[in-house]
């Protein structure tokens, strides 16, 4: 099933989140003198259009990025809102995708390897990138079978950014396993995984699994609104980041309320964080 479309969600609360950590992540990995790959196993389009007929239909990113541009935000958002002019080259109706933010912090001898399944995206990545064929490769599979090929990264330095669509219940699995394997293959990258915070078990379930590989780790929620009284619908999400930074949490824990406040859309906005780091 390929009904998701990121085009919809666009510059969103959750890709506020998911973002301004993978920019800091992507940040961090240049501060040292030695080339990095980056994999992102489900990277949707790239660019989006934001006055676009599709983007405007729920405009979500009224309430995400849009916000976030209009308000007073510290420094540590700099790297994060500067990735997103870059790839826009300073149009505001553009947003980055995943692939594109990653592609802003690359050095010459970094490497970026995208998987993407549907085949509207795939051949928009390879519009994209098309002037960077030795950089950035992309492969129109199944990012969770695709990521095994990659690890370890010979560069021995390595970000790998999980984000599927949860549309169907066994992506919750599919991270979980795909995690278990890839630590295996590569236990000292960093992995990002990106979900969505919703009324039913499954989210709670994996982040429960991913605890339990009791690796380090840095997990952050932003909540921007109350839980709906019907049960539906995402009011939230949540970045669990494996072997994370340890400049990471001290970085972003000091911001995350002055995030939730400027994201709110009700009074039940808010955002928190934990981790183990060893
Ligand atoms: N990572 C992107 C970003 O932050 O800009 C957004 C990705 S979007 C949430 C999820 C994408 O995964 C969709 O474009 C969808 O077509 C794609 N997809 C779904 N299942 C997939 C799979 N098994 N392997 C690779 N891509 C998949």
């Amino acid at each position: 099933m390929l009904s998701y479309r990121h085009a919809f969600h666009a510059g969103n609360h959750a890709d506020v989140l998911k973002h301004w950590l993978y920019s800091l992540v992507l940040d961090y990995f240049n501060q040292k003198d030695k080339p990095y790959w980056v994999i992102d196993t489900h990277a949707g389009a790239g660019l989006y259009q934001l006055d676009s007929a599709v983007a405007n239909k729920t405009a979500e990113y009224v309430d995400g990025i849009q916000r976030l541009q209009q308000s007073q935000p510290a420094e540590i958002f700099d790297s994060y809102l500067q990735a997103v002019a870059a790839a826009a080259k300073g149009q505001k109706n553009l947003y980055p995708g995943s692939p594109c933010i990653a592609s802003h912090f690359l050095n010459a001898a970094d490497k970026l390897r995208l998987f993407e399944l549907h085949p509207a995206d795939a051949a928009l990545l390879e519009q994209q990138f098309s002037q960077q064929k030795r950089q950035v490769s992309i492969q129109q599979k199944d990012g969770f079978e695709g990521i095994k090929a990659c690890l370890p990264p010979p560069t021995k330095r390595g970000i790998v950014l999980i984000d599927p669509p949860y549309e169907v219940k066994d992506d919750y699995a599919r991270v979980v396993d795909c995690i278990k394997d890839s630590l295996k293959r590569f236990a000292t990258g960093t992995y990002l995984i990106w979900y969505p915070r919703l009324q039913r078990p499954e989210p709670q379930q994996m982040i429960d699994k991913l605890r339990s590989l009791n690796t380090d780790y840095l997990h952050v929620t932003l909540d921007v609104q109350q839980p709906s009284a019907d049960g539906f619908g995402m009011y939230g999400s949540g970045m669990w980041v494996i072997n994370p930074p340890w400049t990471l949490r001290q970085s972003v824990e000091p911001h995350l309320s002055w995030l939730a406040n400027t994201l709110a859309q009700d009074a039940g906005a808010q955002a928190a964080c934990e981790g183990q780091q060893r």
